[in-house]
């Protein structure tokens, strides 16, 4: 037997087990009035609400339906209701600027635009054949209570749920074309891995437009967990959910870990889920400083995954394994900075310039509308992910080492930005860092270090390059150091190093000596 595996299996199977259990907790601090009954029977009946709604506009099936939005239980709504009724969904990053959202809107051919309250007014002039502001207008312009939705015509696997658009480090963001199967595959190797289970309370910490919140809304539906949805994220804020609402699991960038430690510190009483509390991190490289923070400090398990939105995304996963547990702190958290165990199902290799390749059921479709970026990326049928990285022959780990565009060549040795960073970070008067490569007479490139300090903490340039050269070897370690007062990240918490690297290269041709 052959069953299309689509996404409505996972709000099925909530619905007929969990119709009455909570499901999904609205953000209460929003500017739309939240959506009020959280239960999974409920979700149900507003998913059907969107999709009448979408049929009483004449939006078909395979067009496509822009959602710009912070975290909120509509959008969440919306990853279900569109592509289930053989729509596209398109989750658009809340923090590009109007001109890129305009692009996005217009680049997917979305005839239908959804709008948050808070960015109605900035985003005025992108236009698509219909557009709503979230919230009341939805509700009663849009949503069709009680009305039957037209069903799909044909449900398919290979269909395409969501269009998620990359982050853009580099060039124009491209739409990552996710289908059904792909968000299938991913769910169900991604709950096997974090060990997801009935009991379990997942706080979304992690935007939901970021390749559809890593898919952890399916996963979660699909098991009748409790989600509770998070619009800003706010160190304190994520202690208090988890203690008001149990929360036991949450994914996110090493930059939200840090913003918890930090308000930990000030946290008055126990700090609420130890050893109860799971953690996912990727989307950067975490420092291992902040691991070890995380296990001594909070008492939160540590896991890491690797993968990009082009593979849905989880490609690896990273946790301590038994033979481990009696390591050393430092020692378990050095294993733990790593990659991790390609995920079930997951091949991966390295190419002989040092990408790191992979082949696995969650590997995009295509990018929308763009043939030769697609074969580009599939070559000799292999995903090419852009990253640097390595393999440890005795275990089978991944290191990621840098971005291939960010290793930095001085003096002809690669060095990769992402260890030096680890090293800086380890100095305990660093709060934050970047290291880019920056042009030099003698050397080609040479290494500058961006670095915030910890409030009230001071160092001087020279007591940060000393602390590298104790380390590592000397041809790694800054020859200058910048202080400064924010590195600026995307909203999935990555830093825009060629952003950085900008105003030293300016008026040169090639970002690269
Ligand atoms: P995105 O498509 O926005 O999710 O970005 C994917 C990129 O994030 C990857 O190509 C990596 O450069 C980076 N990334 C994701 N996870 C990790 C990780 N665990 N360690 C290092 N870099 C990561």
């Amino acid at each position: 037997m052959r069953i299309p595996m689509t996404v409505a299996d996972f709000l099925d199977r909530a619905e007929l087990g969990f119709a009455t259990s909570p499901g999904v907790i609205d953000e209460p601090d929003q500017p739309a009035p939240p959506v009020p009954v959280s239960t999974y029977g409920r979700l149900g009946e507003r998913v059907r609400a969107w999709q009448a709604g979408l049929d009483a506009l004449g939006v078909g099936e395979g067009e496509r339906v822009a959602v710009v939005s912070h975290n909120s239980a509509r959008l969440l709504e919306l990853l279900f209701a569109v592509p289930m009724s053989g729509r596209i969904c398109v989750p658009v990053n809340f923090r590009l600027r109007p001109e890129e959202v305009d692009y996005v809107v217009r680049q997917s051919g979305a005839s239908v635009l959804l709008v948050d309250p808070e960015l109605d007014q900035a985003l005025a002039g992108v236009k698509a054949r219909h557009r709503f502001v979230l919230g009341e207008e939805t509700e009663t312009g849009l949503m069709r209570f009680g009305v039957e939705p037209r069903p799909w015509s044909r449900p398919d696997e290979d269909a395409t749920a969501t269009i998620n658009y990359t982050s853009g480090t580099t060039a124009r963001p491209k739409g990552v074309q996710l289908t059904h199967r792909n968000i299938w595959v991913n769910g169900l190797t991604f709950g096997l891995h974090t060990r997801v289970w009935e009991r379990d309370v997942y706080l979304h910490t992690l935007p939901m437009f970021h390749c559809n919140g890593w898919g952890m809304p399916f996963v979660m539906a699909g098991l009748g967990v409790k989600q509770v949805v998070l619009r800003k994220v706010d160190g304190a804020e994520i202690l208090r959910r988890v203690e008001e609402h149990g929360v036991t699991l949450m994914c996110g960038a090493p930059a939200v870990w840090n913003m918890v430690l930090d308000a930990a510190a000030s946290w008055q009483g126990e700090i609420p889920g130890r050893d109860r509390v799971r953690v996912v991190c990727a989307g950067a490289p975490p420092p291992s400083r902040t691991i070890q923070r995380m296990e001594e400090e909070l008492g939160w398990e540590f896991t890491q995954i690797y993968g990009l939105t082009e593979t849905s995304p989880l490609l690896t996963f990273n946790r301590t394994r038994p033979a481990d547990l009696h390591l050393p702190a430092p020692e378990r958290a050095r294993k733990l900075s790593r990659a991790g165990l390609p995920a079930l199902g997951v091949t991966l290799g390295i190419s002989d310039g040092g990408e790191v390749l992979a082949r696995s059921n969650v590997v995009l479709e295509g990018y929308w509308d763009k043939p030769e970026e697609t074969a580009e990326a599939l070559q000799d049928g292999w995903f090419h992910t852009g990253d640097g990285g390595t393999i440890d022959p005795a275990d089978g780990h991944l290191t990621i080492s840098d971005r291939k565009k960010d290793v930095i060549i001085t003096g002809g040795e690669n060095v990769s930005s992402i260890e030096v960073e680890d090293v800086i970070f380890s100095h305990p008067a660093v709060a934050e860092v970047a290291v880019i490569g920056v042009p030099d007479e003698k050397w080609g490139e040479t290494i500058k270090a961006l670095v915030v300090l910890a409030e009230g903490a001071s160092a001087a340039e020279a007591d940060i390059i000393a602390h590298c050269k104790e380390r590592m070897a000397g041809y790694k370690a800054p020859t200058s150091v910048e202080f400064r007062d924010v590195i600026p990240r995307t909203a999935t918490g990555k830093i825009q190093k060629f952003k950085l690297r900008e105003p030293y290269w300016a008026g040169r041709e090639r970002q690269v000596n």
